[in-house]
């Protein structure tokens, strides 16, 4: 992999191209009057580092509304830090992932106390040193590096999902970008200017996601078109080199929708140091290859919460699936017969009314067992 043009080059293509094509839009790129920030100046990095984690796992679009929604309810990290958990859970409901918001919330504690309740919205008294932001719960090289160029224009790369596939493809680079990590933080830092790191991270992010794309990329409208090995051998779908596909195991699920006597139903809080820790979840379980899913929901109940219930029609069923692995959740309404519900699994146990289960984030999963159950009960009444 060698360079056979000046970085100079690539720098001036990609921020020349930045200057016209770029996305000025972005709301927490902004400065404090809306307006893109000049250079040097230092904006909030609050909204920034609250869509960074946010963008982790998730979509620029996606992201947007809820990014939006959560300026509103915490407005800064006074709010923030001040809130409640359930409540920034709740602000989180569809994002998926939620540890990231536990983090959040985490790392607000300790930025408030870093910076001070009454200079938090002053930019400059927020850290700028790269190690002091990766040590936050959550934040690795890459997030630190793009809060701290939006933030403060300061010269910090960057090596996201979008970065990787341009430099792979720029350097025809025969490695996976897995393989290749330290290689390519090297190529990141060597191009980023001195002047303007701010612009230029963020073209690198725009070039991947507009042009660079993961499927046909459009070189033809590509700044770097000229320097890009992969484009001169005429096979930029030919990189990034793939990793081998994983397998993804799929386990089958059976939930319980439990209603009592007085119409209200049981839900279950999981466990604060588990996947999802802090949410709310219908009780249920994996199932054994030797019994149905009634006897799966049946069992899984009365071990996880030791009551005896009355397993009746199918609710619905599907898919979902997670990055390491897909469930397929079978629901049933049940009926509760006999034991008071203890928390043998999960650190809490409630029976609400089915209008009090908006006021409990859910995982994403549950939240259409939900849709599907408000209607089941407007048939039912
Ligand atoms: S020329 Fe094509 S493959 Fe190369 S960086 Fe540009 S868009 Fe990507």
């Amino acid at each position: 992999m060698n360079i056979i043009y000046s970085v100079n080059d690539i720098q001036s293509s990609i921020l020349g191209w930045f200057s016209t094509h770029g996305r000025h839009w972005i709301p927490w790129k902004l400065n404090k009057d809306y307006l893109l920030p000049k250079p040097g100046e230092s904006i909030s990095p609050y909204g920034i580092w609250i869509a960074e984690i946010m963008l982790q796992q998730t979509q620029l679009k996606v992201v947007m509304p809820y990014w939006k929604k959560w300026m509103m309810t915490f407005p800064n990290l006074k709010v923030l830090a001040d809130g409640d958990e359930n409540d920034v859970l709740l602000e989180w409901q569809g994002l998926g992932y939620y540890s990231r918001a536990k983090r959040i919330f985490k790392s607000s504690k300790i930025l408030i106390n870093m910076i001070g309740k009454d200079k938090v919205l002053d930019p400059l008294m927020w850290p700028v040193e790269l190690d002091v932001w990766m040590a936050l719960p959550g934040i690795g090289r890459t997030t630190a590096g793009s809060i701290i160029s939006s933030a403060f224009d300061l010269p910090a790369p960057i090596l996201d999902g979008n970065v990787k596939r341009i430099l792979s493809r720029l350097y025809a680079s025969n490695r996976t970008p897995s393989s290749d990590e330290r290689r390519l933080w090297k190529l990141s830092s060597k191009l980023l200017p001195i002047n303007n790191p701010r612009n230029f991270n963020q073209a690198l992010m725009d070039l991947g996601s507009m042009v660079c794309t993961i499927k046909n990329p459009s070189c033809c409208s590509c700044p770097i078109q000229n320097y890009c090995l992969a484009y001169i051998k005429y096979e930029p779908n030919n990189f990034p080199k793939k990793d081998m596909k994983k397998i993804i195991p799929t386990k089958e699920i059976g939930i319980g929708i439990v209603f009592n006597k007085q119409g209200q139903l049981l839900i279950d809080q999981r466990p604060e140091d588990s996947n999802m820790g802090g949410m709310w979840e219908f009780p249920g379980g994996k199932k054994e290859s030797s019994e149905s899913i009634e006897e799966t929901i049946e069992r899984e109940i009365n071990e996880e919460l030791g009551i005896d219930i009355k397993v009746g029609e199918k609710l619905l069923s599907f898919t979902h699936a997670y990055s390491h692995m897909k469930l397929h959740l079978v629901v049933h309404i049940c009926e509760w017969i006999s034991g008071t519900p203890k928390p043998l699994a999960s650190q809490k146990v409630l029976w609400v009314a089915p209008s009090q289960l908006c006021d409990f984030p859910f995982p994403a999963a549950n939240t259409k067992i939900i849709h599907k159950l408000e209607k089941y009960l407007a048939i039912e009444k």
